[in-house]
């Protein structure tokens, strides 16, 4: 699939309308991380740099689920938008309406506009059509860079598509670039790294990846119904009863298909699953009774590895085991730093995988680091974005 971009638009003297994700953390009414507005500011600078642009802020900010809710303004993210823009930006008082019309129209190209919180209106995630036609007579054109929301069919992020030419910015076109082909045609051997939590949310991704990579591991909290089915011990850890068929079925399809499943072979164990716990080397795949399994052991470190090493391409999802935890959090940063020195083409998906890299200041040397959490994990299940099909050059 291939996205029109900001750049297959004619742009000059357009109001430009732009769906950022400017939803970011606030404490006292102040962002305390501005990752995701620098992620929007070279679309952002592009626009500004053609002539005779206006810029039409859109986005987020919380749930306050159709109601307006004055912790939920994007008043409080404007001072540090100024600031990174270098720019002073003007703020709607909504993002539809009369008042937001006298705005705009009374702007001079070259300014910028902030609209005020989607999703004070309920009609935004319902993507009402009406809804979307009313934030469309807010531009000349649309633009998508928040990948974050992507997965979701929204009238800013869908819905308003189908009222104005549109395209995807650079951050939506690099998230494009780096996944399609993983989907559609990855280099071999594709190494495919998932691990966190649970079986139960990462099925769709498991079922995905069994169709395309050479390698896939299975580790993190999720490997333990895995093992268990596979006849191993795993004492107290993590176990989902209900995804034992699931597991099985994983195992097979394997089998049949080929593809190579790794799942650690030793384990850093723990009485009990606390920060304070003693940090316990099990190096059997069997667990005692007494200990659940925290983190991946070193001699799993060192077969993971030997993989992603010889990798052409590799994704990667969930950490390895409780990283939140200094003490089990090695196994993760042995497998980021891995990562970040294979040669392939890497990816880096999901939540928490991004949080541990970036946690960890691998995010560098890792080719994509993506911003979406869920819309990460449903490209890689291999479902259609609403957000990104709309923008799809046909
Ligand atoms: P997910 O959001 O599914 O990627 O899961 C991430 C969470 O999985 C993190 O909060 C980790 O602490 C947790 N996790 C990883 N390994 C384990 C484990 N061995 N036992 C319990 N939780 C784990």
């Amino acid at each position: 699939m291939k996205i029109r971009t900001v750049k297959d638009i004619e742009l000059t003297g357009k109001k430009c309308l732009v769906r950022v994700d400017f939803n970011v953390p606030l404490k006292d009414g102040v962002v305390t991380d501005d990752t995701r507005i620098r992620a929007a500011l070279p679309t952002l600078q592009y626009i500004l740099g053609q002539k005779d642009t206006t810029l039409i802020l859109m986005s987020h900010l919380g749930r306050p689920k159709g109601e307006v809710k004055k912790e939920f303004s994007l008043q409080q993210v404007k001072p540090k938008l100024e600031e990174l823009l270098g720019k002073k930006v003007t703020m709607a008082p909504d993002c539809v309406g009369p008042e937001v019309k006298a705005v705009i129209s009374s702007s001079a190209p070259g300014d910028v506009i902030l609209l005020e919180n989607l999703r004070f209106h309920s009609e935004e995630t319902k993507n009402v059509s009406s809804f979307a036609e009313e934030l469309a007579t807010n531009g000349d054109v649309f633009i998508n860079d928040a990948f974050g929301t992507a997965h979701r069919a929204h009238a800013s992020t869908e819905g308003i598509t189908h009222f104005l030419p549109s395209a995807g910015g650079f951050l939506i076109e690099k998230e494009v670039r780096f996944f399609e082909p993983l989907l559609s045609n990855p280099e071999k051997p594709f190494v495919a790294i998932v691990g966190g939590a649970k079986v139960s949310s990462k099925i769709g991704v498991l079922e995905s990846l069994l169709n395309r990579s050479t390698t896939l591991i299975i580790a993190g909290g999720m490997a333990y119904t895995f093992l268990k089915v596979q006849g191993y011990t795993i004492g107290k850890s993590l176990f989902e009863s209900d995804f034992v068929e699931t597991a099985k079925e994983v195992l097979k399809k394997a089998e049949e298909r080929g593809v190579e499943i790794l799942l650690p072979v030793d384990h850093i164990g723990a009485e009990e699953f606390s920060a304070d716990a003693d940090a316990v080397i099990v190096e059997s795949t069997d667990i005692p009774d007494n200990l659940m399994g925290m983190d991946i052991g070193p001699k799993t470190v060192t077969l993971f590895k030997n993989v992603i090493k010889k990798a052409k391409s590799l994704v990667w999802n969930g950490p390895m085991g409780v990283f939140e935890f200094e003490t089990f959090s090695k196994g993760t940063i042995a497998i980021a730093e891995s990562v970040a020195e294979c040669s392939g083409t890497t990816v880096v998906g999901g939540g928490d995988s991004v949080a541990a890299v970036n946690k960890f200041g691998f995010a560098d040397k890792i080719d994509h680091v993506s911003t979406g959490g869920g819309a990460s994990l449903e490209y890689l299940e291999g479902k259609t974005l609403p957000g990104i099909a709309a923008l799809e050059e046909k």
